[in-house]
């Protein structure tokens, strides 16, 4: 098929081609490749619950007591307990009344925005939004109003001049996913007040991560009571895969007969879910862990900086290193994968054109020796590629 071969060419000739590696994890911060082994500097691990002894083990009990598939749809052949005690911690755990597990935190978001909103509403997301936010609000086939990112004053003005005879949604990262800042809710559940809107926020990079014990975006502003909509991965801090939403029994209720995700997929398989409550349970039981993540973001903030690399202020351990041309994104993580280090190459479509970055996704388990060698690697390769002026610093 000749589109194909075009497509594929193309993205070849822009630097923009992507393919999978495969690599072989020995813990949550190492994986091996020929017999080499590298530091990652790329995931999403961000406490390394992933190879929890507890974690492996709930997961592993969970498997040999109720086998490795759920066989059906949730609303079809039942839920086993160990789902509804998953959503009763995830509700407990964010404050709410009640909470929805999904298959992935894609599908939550996918499912969540389509329930939400119809062609008769509109639907303001930050420009920075996931994919999945972007997909789902497509779906709904509301009106899709994109505000500049983490713009109040933009997201004003668009509130104000837009007509809506239905309903109002905001939705935003609470922390985005490519360049590690916090969304402005404060502003924005003001706005909402003002307008009438309903406010969904994607925790997907703040479970875990940000606020009292790693509770997340709306706690970390104390405005929990504030976000109706609380959205989440069970995939990144909580070591497992899946997505949840956390709100009122209405919502969940709602969203329950409404996301076509929810409805129309096979439950996540027992050994999934026993792995995510262990993994909130050690959340909930060692918030030394979260303590631990931000003193490493802090560390290897403060080295990149020292270094000499403007990184820009932040406090979460997604650190973007922006050098521009998708080219030089790429010439870096191969450059740095010679040293020892995995970090990708983000580029278009995932950001915007000529904002192409090295990642960092910092994690608990790494440890700051590590990190301290990392960062210097790191500084060293940008300012050797902005010598060729490949890169501006
Ligand atoms: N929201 C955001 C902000 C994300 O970064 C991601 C994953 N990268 C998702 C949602 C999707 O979550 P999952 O990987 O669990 O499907």
């Amino acid at each position: 098929m000749k589109f194909l071969t075009e497509y594929l060419e193309e993205a070849k000739s822009r630097n923009l081609y992507r393919q999978t590696t495969v690599y072989e994890p020995l813990d949550p911060v190492h994986v091996r490749q020929n017999g080499r082994t590298y530091l990652i500097l790329a995931a999403n691990n961000y406490l390394g619950l992933t190879h929890c002894p507890a974690v492996r083990q709930a997961a592993s009990a969970a498997a040999m007591s109720y086998g490795t598939g759920s066989g059906g749809a949730r609303l079809i052949t039942g839920t086993y307990p160990l789902y509804a005690q998953l959503e009763q911690r995830i509700a407990a755990f964010k404050g709410t009344e009640a909470a929805l597990v999904f298959n992935t935190g894609y599908m939550a978001n996918v499912g969540t925005m389509s329930a939400l909103a119809g062609p008769e509403d509109v639907i303001f997301s930050d420009e920075l939004n996931h994919a999945s936010i972007i997909d789902g609000c497509r779906l709904s086939r509301a009106r899709i109003i994109v505000y500049r990112h983490a713009n109040t004053d933009h997201l004003a003005a668009c509130l104000k001049s837009t007509p809506c005879h239905g309903k109002r949604l905001i939705v935003t990262d609470g922390v985005f996913s490519m360049d590690g800042d916090i969304a402005p809710l404060p502003d924005i559940v003001q706005l909402a007040r003002r307008y009438d809107a309903i406010v969904a926020v994607d925790d997907a990079h703040a479970t875990g991560v940000i606020g009292p014990g790693g509770r997340g975006t709306a706690a970390y502003y104390h405005l929990a009571d504030q976000v109706p909509v609380q959205i989440g991965t069970l995939s990144k801090a909580l070591g497992a895969e899946g997505g949840f939403v956390a709100g009122s029994h209405e919502l969940i209720d709602y969203l329950l007969n409404r996301a076509r995700s929810f409805i129309f997929s096979t439950a996540l398989a027992p050994a999934t879910v026993a792995a995510a409550a262990e993994a909130l349970n050690q959340l909930v039981r060692r918030p030394e862990l979260v303590v631990k993540l931000r003193d490493n973001a802090e560390f290897v903030r403060s080295a990149l900086t020292v270094a000499g690399l403007k990184i820009g202020a932040g406090q979460t351990p997604i650190i973007p290193v922006t050098v521009g041309a998708a080219e030089a994104a790429l010439q870096l993580s191969e450059d740095l994968k010679s040293e020892g280090l995995i970090l990708s190459a983000i580029r278009p479509p995932t950001v915007p054109a000529g904002s192409s970055r090295l990642r960092l996704a910092l994690s608990a388990a790494h440890n700051q020796t590590e990190l301290g060698q990392a960062s210097e690697k790191i500084a060293a390769a940008v300012k050797r590629l902005a010598k060729k002026k490949r890169v501006k610093i």
